[in-house]
């Protein structure tokens, strides 16, 4: 049976395939990759252990990338596509890029900041929210996050 054919690329599965080499450099296994028009403007993961740096959050360093990559501080009419609910800081970082559209995998009750938590977006003092939709691939996601922190508990 043909299958269909994903769109090319499908930045989602950069954002899994960036999850996954993070997983494999010991660092918690978020990917994200922003795009705009259809083509992929940069793709990153977690590295906060590899940078010595809090805030080198997938989404944030894929958005310094994609900025980098336009040359503007804003990211008008680019999507995120990450594999976690964001975090407060990330939320509030796709808020000042003024991201139009936000695409995350697995919810993250005890540390997302955009379902959960400070629901950043939801706030009045934010002044540009992206359109949300959550709960893509989340099994697969959720599955990367488990089998990462079960495996360092051993
Ligand atoms: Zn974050």
């Amino acid at each position: 049976m043909p299958t269909a054919i994903p769109p090319d690329p499908d930045p989602l599965s950069l954002a899994f395939a960036a999850a996954r080499r993070a997983a494999a450099e010991g660092e918690v296994p978020v990917g994200a990759a922003v795009t705009r028009g259809g083509s992929v403007l940069a793709v990153a993961h977690n590295r906060p252990r590899a940078l010595n740096d809090p805030t080198a959050h997938a989404e944030i360093l894929a958005i310094r990338a994609a900025c980098a990559a336009i040359g503007d501080a804003r990211l008008i009419d680019c999507d995120l596509y990450v594999t976690l609910e964001p975090c407060p800081m990330c939320a509030g970082a796709i808020s000042f890029a003024r991201i139009r559209r936000l695409y995350f995998a697995a919810p993250d009750p005890k540390g997302g900041g955009v379902e959960h938590g400070p629901r950043v977006f939801n706030q009045p003092t934010c002044h540009h929210a992206p359109e949300v939709y959550g709960g893509l691939r989340e099994a697969e996601a959720a599955g990367l996050l488990r089998a990462f922190f079960g495996s360092r508990r051993r």
